[in-house]
């Protein structure tokens, strides 16, 4: 393969490529395209130049900078506690760490899980960065802090404070709703912020660059005594990771996809096989792929007819593009949330969106599976400019699939279970952005740019002889695939329990097979299925588990670990009622006793969930 004529390289670039492409392994290949794309992405950075960018990409992190002379931060110290479900808020606590760390602070990363609130209350410097789970509930290691810290029987906390960064999703109505509640209630109990609470959408790099940059420079002044600090560098600005991640994501090919669903099914689940060879990259169960997915052409189109925009060339990060481009790749030009309508208002100033706008319920019933399509639609605005227009998306955020494969059983791969979500509501048709992505628009052997998300929070027991119940009804038994290659590869000895639900048995039983291979052989101790839709009443995963309440309730005595994954709405909520009851019937405890057993679990780490 030789670099074409038209390629935009002179004549001696263009001879000295073509003498050394042809040498290239397909292993260094992958490598140099992540380089390349590691150094894109650094170009983009403002104010990076190229030079630094290139050191930046292939030399290790700088050393920490000396302590700043003469600033009483040099000895101060900051507790960054974090609230994390899939891995964020962790990874931005330790960013923090590292941040203050060169500013002359003695910064601890705290998993809020391991704090509790009267050891909280003793710190001086405090950062709260957590993010919002479901509607509005703090995520699973963030429960009992923050129960304990809204509780009336609070300590107090005079003489600390504290900042807070909230994460969240624009698309809910519950947003940051934790971070909210962290920072009104610290200063609710007598603590003081030095500095504003910053709510990031899920494009949260940028204003959590800020937020830290502001706190940190606020806090160095204070513990200089209001004397001019030395001059410190700005918050790194997503310096380029060294290997794949969220700013530079591996191209992984897509080896293979297999519709799981039968013919006839109400579902459309498929399978999907990913390539990991090259990348470096590696995963435990548990943890979850990020897929990078672009819109689909023909939502970007009726946009572009609905908004009928002034001009076609826009700017995205310092590069021009046309604005079907912009849309389908950069922007999440589909989903439809009060703070998207409220910026169009400032530039449509429809007196009939001001009123829907300012009646709560009105709105939301209004927003209810509409699109931005609908807004442009219902609510047009002559000649309203391209960039105008992107200046009310937020960027196309990553979606997070966890991960149903062990690199043991299948190293240099990683499969997914994803559902591919499709609708119609108000006259239109509407899809999910990612999974109809891997669905309709991702052919075997395309690659597609993804990243790992370690997840932590949902890991195997460390000690294999521990035996566990795995709760997974629809696509939530992903992880627990994973799980079971793992536990076979590693030949842990821990029974495997194993409580499945779908619609219908024939079409919809994912993975029908293998489970069965595993029972057959030993590997899975038990299985329980519940097909909620093969007979006129609903029968889900809790019912089994009701069935086989005193077993279940027998392995909970032995040790055994609980996983639940799947839906967070309502599924979750159940299977936790269920537990607490056979903790009331099995275990012979009036309710209270029975949901501090629980609880309990959670807090020793047995009792783990993913959840959404
Ligand atoms: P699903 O919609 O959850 O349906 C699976 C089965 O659960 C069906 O038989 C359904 O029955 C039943 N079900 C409905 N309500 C229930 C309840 N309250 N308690 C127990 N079972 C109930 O399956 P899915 O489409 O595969 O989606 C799974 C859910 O998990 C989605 O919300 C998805 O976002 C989430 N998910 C999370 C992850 C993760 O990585 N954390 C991975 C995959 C999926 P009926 O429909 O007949 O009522």
């Amino acid at each position: 393969m030789q670099i074409p004529d038209s390629a935009p390289f002179s004549e001696e670039q263009r001879t000295a490529l073509n003498r050394i492409l042809p040498s290239i392994s397909p292993s260094q290949l992958t490598w140099l395209t992540g380089f390349v794309a590691g150094l894109q992405a650094a170009l983009q950075q403002p104010g990076l130049a190229p030079a630094s960018a290139l050191e930046q990409s292939v030399m290790p992190a700088p050393a920490a900078l000396p302590s700043l002379p003469g600033t009483a931060a040099t000895q101060s110290s900051l507790a960054i506690v974090y609230g994390s479900e899939s891995g964020n808020a962790e990874g931005l606590a330790q960013q923090a760490r590292k941040e203050a760390g060169k500013r002359g602070f003695k910064a601890t990363v705290i998993d809020m899980a391991d704090r509790s609130v009267a050891a909280l209350a003793k710190e001086k410097n405090l950062m709260v960065i957590t993010s919002t789970w479901g509607d509005g509930d703090p995520p699973d290691n963030a429960v009992a802090l923050h129960a304990a810290i809204m509780a009336p029987s609070a300590p107090s906390f005079a003489g600390v404070s504290y900042a807070v960064c909230g994460l969240g999703d624009t698309s809910y109505d519950k947003f940051c709703q934790t971070g909210k509640d962290f920072d009104r209630r610290l200063e609710e109990l007598g603590a003081e912020r030095f500095f504003d609470r910053v709510d990031c959408d899920t494009d949260y790099d940028a204003p959590f660059a800020k937020w830290l940059d502001g706190a940190l420079g606020e806090l160095q002044k204070r513990s200089s005594g209001g004397a001019t600090v030395a001059a410190v560098p700005a918050v790194a600005s997503a310096a380029v990771a060294s290997g794949y991640g969220k700013k530079n994501p591996f191209p992984a090919p897509l080896k293979e996809k297999i519709l799981l669903s039968g013919r006839g099914s109400e579902k459309e689940v498929w399978h999907h096989e990913f390539l990991l060879e090259g990348s470096g990259m590696s995963y435990e169960p548990g943890d979850s792929l990020a897929i990078v997915p672009a819109n689909r052409m023909e939502d970007v189109d009726a946009l572009l007819a609905a908004g009928n925009f002034q001009g076609t060339s826009v700017t995205v990060e310092g590069s021009s593009c046309d604005l079907a481009t912009a849309l389908r790749v950069h922007f999440d030009c589909t989903t439809l949330t009060k703070n998207v309508a409220s910026k169009y208002n400032e530039i449509a100033k429809s007196g009939k969106l001001t009123q829907l706008l300012a009646d709560s319920e009105a709105c939301r019933n209004y927003l209810y599976g509409r699109q931005v399509v609908d807004l442009l639609a219902d609510f047009p605005v002559k000649g309203l400019s391209a960039a105008d227009f992107l200046g009310l998306l937020r960027r196309l955020p990553p979606r997070l699939y966890s991960i149903a494969s062990s690199l043991r059983a299948h190293p240099d791969e990683v499969h997914l279970t994803v559902a591919a979500v499709r609708y119609q509501s108000h006259g239109r048709e509407r899809v999910g952005v990612a999974s109809t992505y891997l669905a309709d628009r991702v052919l075997a052997g395309a690659t597609v740019p993804v990243y790992i998300t370690p997840n932590k929070n949902f890991k195997l027991p460390a000690d294999r002889d521990t035996p566990i119940i795995m709760i997974g009804p629809g696509t939530g038994v992903a992880p627990f695939r994973a799980f079971l290659q793992e536990r076979q590869a590693v030949g842990a000895t821990g029974r495997n329990w194993l409580f499945f639900g779908d619609q219908r048995y024939t079409l919809d039983f994912l993975y029908q097979v293998e489970w069965q291979e595993y029972l057959k052989d030993g590997l899975l101790t038990r299985l329980d299925v519940a097909f909620s839709r093969d007979q006129k009443h609903k029968i889900y995963v809790q019912n089994r588990m009701e069935e086989r309440a005193a077993e279940l309730w027998r392995w909970l005595e032995e040790g055994a670990f609980v996983y639940v994954c799947g839906d967070a709405n309502r599924m979750a909520g159940d299977v936790h009622e269920t537990l607490i009851r056979i903790a009331e019937t099995c275990g012979g405890k009036p309710r209270a006793e029975a949901e501090s057993y629980i609880e309990g679990l959670r807090q020793t780490k047995r009792y783990l969930r993913d959840v959404y």
